[in-house]
């Protein structure tokens, strides 16, 4: 083969593994408005839970948080919002906040623009018929992102939200979580599946141990509040 074939190969292979990074980027997007965290000197932290709402777990959990009396922000699929509506409805009801994850929850890399549409705008619609009326902020399935889907949500004036704690990330998901908040953090958590009894087991621990150090938790939308001013 000719070198130039090679070199052509090469360059194409490292600007799509480059897209490929920036598409589950945290902190980045194209389009529009994303927050990862908030910068502030009060002692605040938000919650939030993605995927569901399931039948096996979404009572035990607002059961918890109620105990604890915590407000967390859910997002949700609007698949799972139609299918489990009871429990959705039992999310809204104890006073949580309820954001979009999508319909389906696909990776929304090279998704056309009428089906980013379909995965938000009838997620949205979803969210509504249960009576939400609060703003309603995005949260990417897996992270990814990367032009139709930014460029969709800024025409729609909704801001992104991803996370500066990947709470599943640690060894032992309480103490990982409890060491890496900062000010202004946001929590990644799922909750929702037979497969996440640990993440469910580091919740109260969570919870106590923040508290401990002197944080209070706010939902996105109090938590975006602080930034915005
Ligand atoms: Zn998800």
């Amino acid at each position: 083969m000719k070198k130039i074939y090679i070199v052509i190969i090469a360059v194409l292979l490292l600007g799509f593994i480059q897209i490929w990074n920036y598409s589950k980027s945290t902190t980045s997007q194209l389009f529009g408005d994303l927050v990862h965290r908030v910068d502030t000197d009060e002692m605040v932290v938000a919650l939030t839970f993605d995927d569901g709402p399931s039948t096996a777990y979404t009572s035990y959990i607002v059961d918890l948080l109620a105990e604890h009396d915590v407000k967390a922000t859910f997002f949700l699929t609007g698949d799972e919002i139609t299918r489990n509506r009871a429990q959705a409805l039992e999310i809204f009801k104890a006073g949580h906040t309820i954001g979009n994850h999508s319909f389906t929850h696909p990776r929304m890399i090279f998704t056309t623009p009428s089906e980013v549409a379909h995965q938000v705008d009838d997620t949205t619609a979803a969210i509504r018929s249960l009576g939400y009326e609060g703003e309603i902020f995005f949260r990417p399935p897996y992270g990814k992102k990367l032009y139709f889907l930014p460029r969709h949500l800024e025409a729609k004036g909704i801001t992104s939200i991803t996370w500066d704690v990947d709470a599943e990330r640690g060894e032992d998901i309480a103490t990982y979580t409890i060491e890496n908040v900062k000010p202004g953090s946001i929590i990644l958590l799922h909750v929702m599946y037979q497969s996440r009894e640990t993440s469910r087991q580091a919740v109260p621990e969570i919870i106590e141990g923040l508290r401990a150090k002197g944080y209070r938790f706010v939902t996105i939308p109090e938590l975006v509040k602080l930034r915005r001013g």
